[in-house]
C-alpha cells in the first residue's frame, strides 16, 4: 500500500508478482479465468499500444463491456496511456443507445472500447455526428504494439464515473489518480486489510462500489480477487455464498437488498456444504442499510459459519470517489433507536421504550478513517449540533474535482462549513452524527414535507410493504405529486404472486392498500393522498437497481404507470 498510484502498483506487481494470480472471473456456469499480474500488464499495454496510436492524452474513451476480464485490461490500457476511461454500462442487442449518447454528447468521447460482440449494438454510435470511433478489443489485440505505462500528464484525471441515477442529465465524476490512490489507502484502513484477503465480489463493474472497491482495490493493494458474473447472481442470488466458500472469500459485499434476498432465500438443502467462516467482511452500502436485513441472515446463514461481526454498514458516494465512513472492522453493526417524532423535525433522540412504531431504527455507518472528516452542515451553512439533522459534508483526498464539463462543480466540490478548515463536498444526502457515530437519513431532494414535519420516503416505502406478500419488498417509491403541495403518492409494485392474484380477483386490491395506508398512518403518522399497485419492475430504477424517485414522480404524473388492475377502464379507441 505504499505505492503512489494504481499504475505504480500494478507495475511493480507485474515485476515481482508476474505470475501470480491477480484476478479470476467466473461465468454463469461456474467456470473459471484467470489472469496474472504480468497478464494484465501486458493485456493493459496492448491496449495503451494502440490508443496511444489513434487517441490523444486526455482524451475521453467508453469503456462498453459484458463483465469480464476484458473490461479491467480496457480500463487499465486507458489509465497506461493517459486517456480517460469512460466505463458505462453496456447496452443489449436491441437496447436502445439514448443513456450512452448523451454520456458521448456530455463528455465528447472520441473512442469506445467494446468487444466484437458489441459492435452491431454500437453501430448507431458510431454513425452519430461526431460519434466516437468503436474499437473492439479483438482487434486491439491482434494490432498494436505494448507501450507504457506512461506518467499521468493531461492533469491527474484517471477516469469518469458517471452517477447511477443521472439518464437524461449525464453527470461524469472526475475521479483522479490521486482520488483513487486516497480512496484504497481509506478502504484499506477501514476494513482492515491485509495480505491474506480474499475479495469476491458480483457487483456490476462499471459502477463505483463493483469498480473501484472490488476491482481496483484489489489491485492496488495485492490481493486476489474473484469477480462472478454479475448476470449469474441475477440469475441466482445463492450463487454469492457458494462462491464465497469455494474461493475463502475474506472481503464480499453489496447493497442492502442483495442480503436480503438471500436471507428470503435460505435454502439449507442447496447450501449444504456451504462454509462461510472465511467471510470476515460483509459490506453493505450504497442504499440505506436495514438492521432487520442483517439480523434475518445473520440468523439463517449462522449454522454456516456466517459470523454477524462481519456486518461493516458504509457509508459513500461517487463524488467522493467511494467510501466515506464505517465502523471499527469485525466489530460487527450497531443499530440505534430514534424517536420518530423528533427525526421528523429534524433530531435524532434515542428513544428510552421498545423499539415500536413511535421509534425509528437507524444503522450506524460508524466514523469515518483517518484523513476523511466529516461534517453536518445546516441549509445556512453553519455545522449542526450533535444529533442534529443536515446535509452530510466530507472532506477528504477522496474528494473528486467536480463533474465534468460543470463550471459551477465547486458549489457542491468545494462548499465551506461554518468554523471548519478547508473545503468539503455537498453529498445532498442527509444525515446526523450521534454519539460520534455517523447515520445516513436519506437524500435531501427526495425529502417530504408536509405541516413542517420530515418524513423521509425509505422508511414510508419499508414501513408499507412490509409483511404483505402481495408486495415486492423494496420496490415501492414514496413521493410528492406537486411540489410545494402537501399530498403524498406511494407506488407499490405488485410481487409476482401479488400479481396473480389481484388479476384473479381485482377485489383484492381495496383491503391490501387499506392495509397499507393503515401500516404508514400507524407506524409513519401520515395519511397518504394516493396509492398505486403497479406490475412488477414497472418503477423506473437505475443501472445499479436504486428507486428512481423522480423518475417514478414524473410517470405518475403523466399517467404512465404500469397499473395491475386498471383504475379506469382504457377508452375504445374511435372507429
Ligand atoms: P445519482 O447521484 O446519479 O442519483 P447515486 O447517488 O445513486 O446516483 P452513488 O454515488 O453510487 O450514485 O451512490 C451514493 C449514494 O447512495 C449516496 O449519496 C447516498 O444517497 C446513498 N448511500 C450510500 N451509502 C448509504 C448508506 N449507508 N445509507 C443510506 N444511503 C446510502
Ligand atoms: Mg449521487
Amino acid at each position: 500500500m505504499t505505492h503512489t498510484s494504481l499504475i505504480a502498483a500494478l507495475s511493480a506487481w507485474a515485476d515481482t508478482r508476474a505470475d501470480e494470480h491477480a484476478l479470476t472471473f467466473v461465468d454463469s456456469a461456474g467456470a473459471a479465468t484467470s489472469t496474472t499480474y504480468g497478464q494484465l500488464d501486458e493485456g493493459a499495454r496492448t491496449v495503451a499500444g494502440h490508443l496511444r496510436s489513434t487517441a490523444e492524452p486526455g482524451d475521453r474513451a467508453l469503456l462498453l463491456f459484458p463483465p469480464g476480464l476484458d473490461y479491467v485490461t480496457a480500463f487499465l490500457g486507458c489509465l497506461y496511456a493517459d486517456v480517460v476511461a469512460v466505463p458505462l454500462y453496456p447496452p443489449g442487442p436491441s437496447a436502445r443507445l439514448d443513456r450512452v449518447t448523451s454520456v458521448v454528447r456530455d463528455c465528447g468521447a472520441t473512442h469506445a472500447l467494446t468487444t466484437a460482440k458489441l459492435v452491431e449494438a454500437l453501430s448507431g454510435l458510431a454513425a452519430e455526428p461526431d460519434g466516437p470511433a468503436v474499437h473492439p478489443i479483438e482487434a486491439v489485440r491482434a494490432q498494436a504494439a505494448p507501450v507504457g505505462p506512461d506518467r499521468p500528464g493531461q492533469g491527474d484525471l484517471a477516469f469518469l464515473q458517471y452517477t447511477s441515477g443521472s439518464t437524461g442529465d449525464p453527470k461524469g465524476v472526475m475521479v483522479g489518480h490521486g482520488n483513487l490512490t486516497d480512496n484504497h489507502r481509506a478502504i484499506a484502513a477501514g476494513f482492515g486489510i491485509t495480505t491474506d484477503d480474499v475479495v469476491l465480489s458480483w457487483l456490476p463493474m462499471y459502477h463505483d462500489m463493483g469498480l473501484i472497491g472490488t476491482t481496483l482495490l484489489p489491485l492496488f493493494v495485492g490481493i486476489p480477487a474473484i469477480l462472478l458474473d454479475t448476470y449469474a447472481f441475477v440469475r441466482d442470488p445463492l450463487r454469492w455464498p457458494a462462491e464465497v466458500s469455494r474461493f475463502r472469500a475474506t472481503l464480499s459485499g453489496g447493497p442492502n437488498f442483495a442480503y436480503q434476498l438471500l436471507a428470503d432465500r435460505f435454502d439449507a438443502g442447496l447450501l449444504d456444504g456451504t462454509d462461510l467462516s472465511s467471510w470476515r467482511i460483509a459490506f453493505n452500502g450504497a442504499e440505506p442499510v436495514d438492521r432487520r436485513t442483517m439480523d434475518a441472515f445473520s440468523a439463517a446463514y449462522a449454522p454456516l459459519g456466517f459470523d454477524r461481526r462481519a456486518f461493516y454498514p458504509c457509508y459513500g458516494l461517487a463524488e467522493a470517489t467511494l467510501f466515506v465512513s464505517g465502523p471499527e472492522a469485525s466489530t460487527g453493526y450497531r443499530a440505534s433507536t430514534f424517536e420518530r417524532n423528533a427525526l421528523e423535525t429534524g433530531r435524532l433522540t434515542e428513544a428510552t421504550g421498545a423499539a415500536g412504531t413511535d421509534s425509528v431504527t437507524l444503522v450506524s455507518c460508524g466514523t469515518p478513517p483517518p484523513g476523511t472528516t466529516v461534517a453536518v452542515r445546516r441549509p445556512d451553512g453553519e455545522p449542526c449540533a450533535a444529533g442534529e439533522v443536515g446535509e452530510i459534508c466530507v472532506s477528504s483526498g477522496g474528494v473528486a474535482a467536480g463533474y465534468w464539463g460543470r463550471s459551477d462543480s465547486a458549489a457542491t466540490f468545494a462548499a465551506t462549513v461554518g468554523g471548519q478548515q478547508g473545503t468539503f463536498l455537498r453529498t445532498g444526502d442527509l444525515g446526523a452524527t450521534y454519539d460520534g457515530e455517523l447515520y445516513v437519513a436519506g437524500r435531501q431532494k427526495d425529502l417530504i414535507i408536509r405541516a413542517g414535519r420530515n418524513y423521509h420516503p425509505h422508511d414510508i416505502e419499508t414501513v408499507a410493504t412490509a409483511g404483505d406478500e402481495h408486495l415486492r419488498p423494496g420496490g415501492a417509491a414514496a413521493f410528492q405529486p406537486e411540489t410545494g403541495d402537501q399530498r403524498v403518492a406511494l407506488v407499490v409494485e405488485a410481487s409476482r404472486s401479488g400479481l396473480a392474484r389481484l388479476r384473479a380477483d381485482p377485489a383484492l386490491l381495496t383491503p391490501l392498500t387499506g392495509g397499507l395506508r393503515r401500516r404508514v398512518a400507524t407506524d409513519c403518522g401520515l395519511d397518504l393522498d394516493d396509492v398505486l399497485v403497479v406490475m412488477p419492475g414497472a418503477i423506473p430504477k437505475t443501472s445499479s437497481g436504486k428507486i428512481r424517485r423522480r423518475a417514478t414522480r414524473e410517470q405518475f404524473v403523466g399517467g404512465r404507470l404500469k397499473l395491475v388492475v386498471p383504475a379506469v377502464p382504457p377508452v375504445a379507441p374511435e372507429r
